[in-house]
């Protein structure tokens, strides 16, 4: 079978499975969504480029952004970033404030919100106009002018987001906030915000799959050490505390996020993104897993 048939008979198994997830609502306005969508979308190295469902309706990816975030800071700052933010799992939950006491400040990861907030921190001290450079550098990995934030999502996320107040305050009472909390978390809002379709998230991906070249826009986005660690840190803290499952049951270096979406890279080959917007209990997609799982299966895909 071909990776299409592949992806359409998974697709269609997938489809009709009992879905025993939620749809995210912490974020008033991520519980409008439609919950019934399901769309997936693979960009590959040899140029296919094939979805099924939803697969051209933006959605918000949230936490995938998280690794645009920390490309671009680890483009600029290098592996001085490290001394900011470490490289191992929590085994905590995403927007966990428990061991930053004991860390001094330090987030495990970038993946967690608190990683995430110290490399929004990062980018605004290092960018002129850090909301427009930002989107401008995601919008140049694949050459995509039409990719936006959303303020809706923002604004709602500003309204309800004192559990990421606090982390902020917090890793500034450490000294690992540089600029004004208020600062560091609007742009952090702003970032989770991004929209963009299945079809824009595993082009835009690509990179990751290419060793830190973009394809579409022929340049380097990262180094090759980079893209392979970005990639191991996706592999071990990409799935919030449901990563080694993500690793046991599906085996790709992957991102997900409360929106309901997931990328996942095959490391030389190819980015697929998978879109259904209810979560199960780790606040992974329900049906995303179960349809990443089904793929690399079925097409021995996996890197392990
Ligand atoms: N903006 C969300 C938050 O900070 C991101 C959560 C996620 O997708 O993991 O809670």
């Amino acid at each position: 079978m071909n990776l299409e048939d592949i992806i359409q008979d998974a697709y269609q198994k997938v489809k009709n499975l009992d879905d025993q997830g939620k749809v995210a609502s912490y974020i008033p306005e991520l519980g409008h969504v439609d919950s019934g969508n399901f769309g997936v979308h693979i960009s590959t190295i040899d140029q296919i480029n094939f979805g099924v469902g939803n697969c051209y309706d933006k959605f918000s990816i949230q936490s995938v952004a998280k690794v645009l975030s920390l490309s671009l800071a680890y483009r600029i700052v290098g592996d001085k970033i490290w001394e900011r933010v470490g490289v191992e799992p929590s085994g905590t939950a995403f927007n966990s404030l428990v061991q930053l006491e004991a860390d001094k400040g330090i987030p495990r990861n970038p993946f967690l919100n608190a990683g995430a907030i110290v490399i929004s921190d990062i980018l605004l001290s290092n960018l002129e106009n850090p909301k427009q450079d930002f989107l401008d550098f995601v919008r140049g990995i694949s050459n995509n002018t039409t990719l936006e934030y959303s303020s809706r999502i923002a604004e709602s996320e500003k309204a309800i987001g004192y559990t990421n107040v606090a982390l902020c305050n917090f890793i500034k009472s450490f000294g690992n906030i540089k600029n004004e909390p208020a600062d560091v978390l609007d742009f952090y809002f702003d970032l989770c915000s991004l929209e963009m379709s299945c079809k824009e998230l595993s082009e835009l991906f690509l990179y990751l799959a290419n060793n830190g070249f973009s394809i579409q826009s022929d340049k380097s986005i990262l180094s090759e050490s980079q893209s392979k660690r970005i990639n191991a840190l996706m592999q071990t803290c990409g799935f919030y505390d449901e990563s080694g499952e993500f690793a046991f049951k599906v085996g790709l270096p992957g991102k997900s996020g409360v929106g309901g979406g997931i990328i996942a890279i095959h490391p030389d080959q190819y980015a697929i993104a998978v879109w259904s917007p209810k979560l199960n209990d780790k606040g992974n997609s329900f049906k995303g897993m179960k349809f990443l799982e089904e793929f690399t299966t079925k097409s021995k895909s996996s890197i392990f």
